[in-house]
């Protein structure tokens, strides 16, 4: 079966890969699943990967395929398999348990090891090929309602995890009720972290580049949130207009941006730092002044990544909640759908050229699997 695969290491290797399918009875006590892949969303981690900026290839391999945004139909299940059955749509997490203490209880999204493991990132080949085999502890169950957002889960599991441990940590102040949020960052991310947000009640700003109008802007609107362009208007003068902002979720890919969020923070706030900057950037901060304010303040900035299947199953039921709230509006995050795995060369391209996509994703099969 085919397969878009890069070469670790090698700048702009994205190819088309010729992989064994796989089956179900690689996975020990008959727990294997296989799963065909109807749908997969490509981000920036894809694009840095072809970079060559990370990403490793699975033992035994020079390739790695990638695609870790996955959408799939169950067609097969091993008999120790009671979770799932055929014809059950899913979409899998990404990253594979290793030996810290925080593998073991199931928060491998919390993992202390040096080496981790994500399918279609580093050292487990990903979702963007015809047929995958999986264990169900990994594969979340998405009703049939949602199938037509179903691609979009991954993504928000990052969400969900970001959100659930800024609450997590504010349980520090006894009382915490924030009423305004400001989001860094309007690709899928920001866009999904607006909803999240909004779905809780929160008054949201969210800021990109572009100056407005625009899908992305016109998206955040739809929402009831306020969508402002970083080059009409500087952060401070945000805060001044539009804060306190008691939470701020940076998902820009951009570290500036982050040290400069950390000058915007209300006091108690909590800055929940999201991008992956492959790079080596170099800021410059008035330190003394951010630290004091920090310190003097008791503010809060962590650092967040990955999710396991708890927040993949939140980000289901954050998903139908949207769905009666604000109908139709996931499916419109859903803007540049490229057609087979063959068009991986158009995709890559418009993941690195088009700056108004929200979510480009490959499909590679109609959701009735034909
Ligand atoms: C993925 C995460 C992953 C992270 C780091 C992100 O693009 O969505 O699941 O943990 O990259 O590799
Ligand atoms: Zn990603």
């Amino acid at each position: 079966m085919q397969a878009i695969a890069v070469i670790p290491g090698q700048p702009d290797s994205v190819h088309l890969a010729e992989l064994e399918k796989p089956s179900i009875d690689t996975i020990p006590n008959g727990r294997g699943v296989l799963v065909e892949v109807l749908q997969v969303g490509v981000d920036g981690t894809d694009k840095e990967i072809n970079a060559a900026e990370y990403g490793g290839a699975p033992p035994g391999y020079d390739f790695l395929v990638i695609g870790h945004e996955s959408f799939g139909r169950v067609v097969e299940v091993g008999d120790g398999v009671t979770e799932l059955e055929p014809g059950d749509y899913v979409t899998a997490t990404v990253r594979r348990p290793g030996n810290s203490i925080y593998d073991q209880i199931g928060h491998y999204d919390m993992t202390i090891d040096e080496t981790y493991y994500e399918r279609g990132i580093n050292l487990l080949h990903g979702f963007l090929t015809e047929f995958y085999v999986d264990e169900p502890e990994y594969l979340v169950k998405v009703p049939n309602s949602l199938a037509d957002v179903g691609v979009l889960m991954e993504p928000m599991s990052v969400v969900e995890k970001g959100i659930v441990q800024a609450y997590e940590i504010q349980r520090r102040l006894r009382l915490w009720r924030p009423k305004k949020a400001l989001v860094l960052g309007a690709g899928a991310i920001g866009q999904l972290a607006t909803l999240v947000l909004k779905l809780q009640g929160l008054d949201v700003v969210t800021m990109a580049r572009t100056p407005p109008p625009h899908l992305k802007s016109q998206l955040i609107e739809e929402l009831g949130a306020r969508y402002l362009s970083t080059e009409e208007i500087d952060l401070s003068e945000v805060m001044n207009r539009h804060g306190p902002f008691d939470i701020i979720f940076e998902a820009t890919g951009v570290s500036w941006i982050a040290f400069k969020a950390m000058e915007v923070l209300t006091k108690n706030g909590i800055l929940v730092l999201t991008s992956i900057t492959g790079g080596d950037a170099k800021v410059e901060i008035p330190g003394d002044k951010v630290n004091l304010d920090f310190v003097l303040h008791n503010k809060v900035m962590f650092g967040t990544v990955n999710a396991n299947r708890e927040y993949f199953e939140l980000g289901v039921k954050d998903f139908a909640h949207s769905q009666s709230q604000y109908p139709g509006w996931l499916q419109k995050l859903l803007s540049h759908p490229v057609e087979g795995l063959g068009e991986y060369e158009k995709m890559m391209h418009l993941l690195t050229t088009e700056k108004q996509a929200v979510k480009v994703f490959m499909q590679l099969k109609s959701l009735n699997g034909s």
